[in-house]
């Protein structure tokens, strides 16, 4: 029974679909990735916007995509761009380089 009503309601909002609808779809496609306060063992802060924050590498003052605020290819710049800083700590990096 609780289906059918549902159902029922489904298909009466596509008839008029309001713009607030097709908002809340695109928030959910789009995930913007936070800055994590870890990430800066591996040299990174990060810059921009608060809501989609891009890396920043701290030793060279790279700026990455949103996309690339991952732990991997964070990891991967620091390791293939500045393996002598690949083994430093969390303190060295918030002391700036
Ligand atoms: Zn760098």
């Amino acid at each position: 029974m609780d289906k059918f009503l549902r159902r029922k309601d489904s298909s009466s909002r596509t008839d008029d679909e309001e713009p607030s609808t097709s908002v809340t779809k695109n928030l959910k496609k789009v995930v913007k990735r936070k800055y994590d306060e870890d990430y800066i063992k591996y040299g990174f802060s990060w810059c921009g916007d608060e809501t989609a924050p891009r890396p920043q590498c701290i030793i060279c003052g790279d700026q990455l995509s949103n996309e690339s605020m991952v732990p991997s290819k964070l990891k991967r710049h620091l390791y293939s761009g500045h393996p002598s800083c690949a083994n430093k700590d969390k303190q060295y990096f918030k002391r700036g380089a």
